[in-house]
């Protein structure tokens, strides 16, 4: 009996041993599920404010920026108390990136972020949506109050910035854009948007804040939604590449082809590029669109010379982009995936953008000649360049602004000048080409004065890529027979 006693409580202590053993592997597990869920929660948290902020200054990003604006818009309509809303750009921010290099560029927008920061209220919102630009939410906050803000903002700017060990200091000053709520609109939307034109108003009137107004809409909201549009169109492959034909005077060597941008809009049809090129050099969208140019234009100059058409093709450049440093970077890239030797593309750079700033022209033009790829003069005769100055420049040719050619046959004055150029070129080792001729006159001159190159309506108007492939295997066919 005994044993029997002894043998089940021996049993029982085994079994409490388990049972105890299984509850601390119990715990342990809720112990390690419990740090799991924290971790995850750790996790979630992270990649919220990941997505919730700028990572470069940490400020809430125009997601959040948004959701809290409509939070605040909605309590202020429900209490009938008014709410203001700021947009901020930096004036010359540009010329920092340009000038000192990104890195002291994203110093200086952290350094900014900072004092901006320290004006405001907790319960205001600071956002950075991009770039140099940022924006303000201030609930309950009326039109004298938000000035208050404003001058503070613009205060906390005009002690220099010291940047990089004190290396360089920089003086920033900011243009704002003001509008209010519910005066100027009701959702945060419209709001961003009253405040972004009244910000464009202020920076082209160098003022330091401008405070939205109805009347201010009508012109620059059609102008606005029209940039929006531009974006959306170099991002969307909207765009397209028209190409004009260029013939050689002498010789049975191939055409070559200007490749041109051109934008037919969904809803308001043909856009001239003179009316969305400068809008793109203002808003520095002529970047992207250059960038899509060069990539469109290196593809189907590849195709043609996979049909074994050796032509080249010009692009133009802007101002813009020869100060952007991924320039060369960019041209080089194109060159590769294309498998294109150097002298089939040859970028297009005006006077003007040569004369704005030679010294950095000059080292662009450099680096490009040292990819051994060409180089034209765009528009020449109209920028006022020193001649004598084309000789330091590493150009391949030169491009007759059309102004004088179509003068040609009117005006004696004309011919002087293109007669001049082209003797000038010559003298400098450089090809001419003349832009502009329209009728058999034209060609005939240009061909008396020994000009290497035309283009022009006499030729052919810019064509869609289709009309250009037929065109130019006319023309080889119809070379081949003589
Ligand atoms: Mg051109």
């Amino acid at each position: 009996m005994n044993q029997e006693v002894q043998k089940l409580r021996k049993q029982l202590r085994t079994l409490e041993n388990k049972y105890q053993q299984l509850n601390q592997e119990v715990d342990g597990l809720h112990d390690s599920l419990r740090q799991r869920t924290l971790e995850l929660e750790r996790q979630k948290n992270v990649m919220k404010h990941q997505a919730l902020h700028d990572v470069l200054t940490g400020l809430p990003n125009r997601t959040l920026l948004e959701e809290r604006a409509q939070q605040s818009f909605q309590i202020a309509g429900r209490e009938n108390f008014p709410c203001c809303f700021l947009m901020v750009d930096l004036n010359r921010f540009k010329e920092v990136n340009d000038t000192l290099g990104y890195h002291t560029g994203d110093v200086l927008l952290q350094e900014v972020a900072q004092r901006f920061r320290l004006q405001l209220r907790s319960s205001d919102t600071l956002a950075r949506l991009g770039g140099d630009e940022f924006a303000v939410a201030l609930p309950d906050t009326n039109a004298t109050q938000a000035e208050e803000v404003i001058q503070k903002l613009m205060q906390s700017l005009t002690l220099p910035l010291k940047i990089l060990d004190n290396k360089h200091t920089i003086q920033m000053s900011a243009s704002m854009g003001v509008a209010m709520f519910p005066e100027h609109a009701q959702d945060v939307e419209g709001l961003m948007q009253c405040a972004e034109v009244a910000m464009y108003v202020a920076k082209k009137e160098q003022r330091s804040a401008v405070f939205y107004q109805p009347d201010m809409k009508t012109h620059s909201e059609a102008r606005l939604s029209l940039v929006g549009d531009l974006k959306y169109a170099i991002e969307n492959n909207g765009l397209e590449l028209y190409y004009q034909p260029q013939l050689l005077t002498e010789g049975d060597g191939l055409p070559s082809f200007e490749a041109l941008v051109r934008w037919h809009h969904p809803t308001r049809g043909m856009i001239f590029p003179d009316m969305f090129i400068p809008m793109a050099e203002e808003t520095g969208l002529i970047n992207p669109m250059t960038w899509w140019v060069l990539e469109e234009a290196a593809a189907q100059c590849a195709v043609w010379r996979a049909e074994g058409m050796e032509v080249c093709v010009s692009v133009n450049l802007s101002a813009r982009n020869l100060k952007e440093e991924s320039l060369l970077e960019r041209v080089r890239g194109c060159f590769q995936r294309y498998h294109l030797p150097p002298e089939a593309i040859v970028l297009e750079i005006t006077e003007s953008m040569l004369m704005d700033d030679p010294k950095q022209a000059s080292e662009v033009l450099h680096s490009i000649d040292a990819m051994r790829v060409e180089v034209s003069i765009d528009d020449f005769g109209t920028g006022y360049s020193s001649l004598s100055y084309l000789k330091y420049l590493k150009v391949n040719e030169l491009k007759i602004d059309r102004s004088f050619v179509m003068g040609m046959q009117k005006n004696e004055n004309d011919i002087v000048i293109v007669r001049a150029i082209i003797s000038l070129a010559h003298n400098l080792g450089l090809r001419v080409v003349a832009e502009g001729a329209e009728d058999q006159g034209d060609w005939d001159t240009l061909v008396a004065l020994g000009c290497d190159r035309v283009q022009g309506y006499f030729i052919s108007r810019p064509m869609q890529v289709k009309a250009a492939t037929v065109w130019l295997k006319k023309w080889i066919s119809e070379h081949e027979n003589i």
